[in-house]
């Protein structure tokens, strides 16, 4: 039975415990806890909702976790009342257990030393079985570093990672008018922490950052972060991000010269009226003033314009959207619809790819071109214009095959997939103290996890029926 599932061992309070600071492996549905009692425990539920959480505060709250596991789950723990020995709980555990090799763990009630015993054996065992899957890993995608390689040989070298969960607009397809409810600001990643997870996945071959929100440019330290970003790595090659180009014009020098190479800005429309009802707010002259200064401030290529097609709301301005590209060296991408919680996704609203095809085919010429190997877009030229007209077709031709993109939320959730609600804190084992080979493990485990295509959803039909993700405005796009 193939190991999937990775387990982190947060203990560091005595000796013994450091022989627990590893990662070592379960079966594919079975997932580890390691609960130290006088220095705060650790979980790692590898299940449907995969979570990391942490008590600080020195004591455990192992009665609460053991509610919170499900069946295949092992309990380990150590208690301040018997800290000469270690005692190990296997608490409902399944046959699951046996994808640690062929052993079984039972051991209730065992001496410390045929726990402490015990617990070696498990880690050799998971170590050995990390090595086989390792070498073979290397044999069948030579040099692609296991940690950012899936199962299905995808090598994952593009990261966005959201800096905020606040927007200042209220976008209809991103979340309710009443907003979402935010997490308070010691919930989310300092700019060290930012730097600590960019640097790790950059030594793995991350060569693409791209910062998002809610709205990055509220992130107050946005100029220095981009300015360590951008040098953290000789083999950086780009530092993006997504924006809704509202506060953009009077920061975009600063960004630039701070090492910014790529701005992609959100509009769904281009009637004020329609701006005001789509996001709730004013503003769109300060966009559109944004995109100009983009356009003329960075090279051909490197400046994109988002829209989400809705029909009966914008489908009506695309041929507005691409003339844009005639004047301006930008980018025009269209992007379909996606359903994600709360943002009142509607099939009958959708806008297909074909759907805007066929609706600018008929003025404008579009001739299709080469797409790179990981784009997400669709792009096609048009004669006498200085930027490109691009699809972005998740929902009716997705492009999951040739996926290389990781998510990191502003709550330090490593997404591996957009649709997917599979999360692991890595805010919390940062802040848990855990080494970066550790980490490391953790990564790979969530990205040999990761579904083919869609997070497991199927379609779109699928996905909305899961409901299981976080609001759009929280993922960070
Ligand atoms: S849906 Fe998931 S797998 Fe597909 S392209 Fe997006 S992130 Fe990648």
């Amino acid at each position: 039975m193939p190991l999937s599932a990775e387990i982190a061992i947060l203990g560091h309070a005595t000796r013994r415990m450091k022989t627990f600071t590893s990662c070592i492996r379960a079966s594919s549905s079975a997932a580890l806890v390691v609960d130290n009692m006088d220095q705060g425990s650790a979980f790692l539920n590898m299940n449907e909702k995969t979570q990391l959480s942490r008590n600080t505060q020195g004591r455990p709250r192992l009665a609460a976790l053991r509610k919170t596991l499900k069946n295949d789950t092992i309990v380990v723990s150590t208690s301040s009342a018997q800290k000469s020995g270690l005692v190990i709980n296997q608490h409902q555990a399944t046959d699951n257990t046996k994808g640690c090799g062929s052993s079984s763990y039972s051991s209730t009630q065992m001496t410390p030393e045929d726990n402490l015993a015990t617990i070696i054996r498990i880690i050799e065992d998971l170590k050995k079985e990390k090595q086989r899957e390792e070498s073979s890993y290397q044999n069948k995608f030579n040099s692609s570093p296991a940690m950012l390689t899936d199962k299905f040989g995808r090598y994952h070298t593009y990261l966005r990672i959201s800096l905020t969960e606040r927007c200042n607009l209220r976008c209809q397809y991103c979340m309710p008018p009443e907003g979402v409810p935010l997490q308070p600001k010691q919930s989310l990643l300092d700019s060290n922490e930012v730097l600590q997870l960019v640097n790790l996945f950059a030594s793995k071959g991350v060569n693409k950052i791209r910062l998002t929100g809610g709205e990055p440019l509220l992130r107050h330290d946005i100029v220095p972060l981009i300015r360590q970003i951008s040098s953290c790595h000789p083999d950086m090659q780009s530092v993006g991000i997504t924006t809704n180009g509202l506060t953009l014009s009077r920061k975009l020098q600063d960004l630039i010269d701070a090492g910014l190479t790529h701005v992609n800005i959100s509009l769904d429309t281009l009637q004020e009226n329609k701006f005001l009802e789509i996001t709730r707010r004013k503003g769109l002259s300060m966009v559109m003033e944004a995109i100009e200064k983009a356009a003329n401030m960075l090279p051909s290529g490197r400046v994109k314009v988002n829209c989400v097609v809705m029909k009966g709301f914008n489908d009506n301005e695309l041929k507005d959207f691409v003339r844009l590209a005639k004047h301006l060296p930008v980018d025009i991408r269209f992007i379909e619809w996606m359903p994600f919680n709360d943002n009142g996704w509607n099939a009958n609203r959708f806008f297909s790819y074909a759907d805007m095809l066929k609706c600018i085919q008929d003025e404008q010429n579009l001739e299709r071109a080469i797409d790179s190997p990981n784009d997400t877009t669709k792009w096609y030229t048009i004669d006498g214009y200085q930027g490109r007209v691009g699809f972005i077709t998740s929902m009716s031709d997705h492009f999951c095959g040739t996926c290389n993109r990781l998510r990191i939320t502003a709550d330090g959730q490593l997404k591996v997939c957009l649709f997917g609600s599979d999360e692991v804190s890595l805010r919390d084992a940062i802040r848990a103290g855990i080494p970066d080979s550790d980490l490391e493990l953790l990564v790979e485990a969530s990205i040999k996890r990761k579904k083919y295509a869609l997070g497991g959803h199927g379609d779109m039909h699928g996905i909305k029926e899961a409901n299981s993700n976080r609001p759009m405005t929280l993922i960070g796009g």
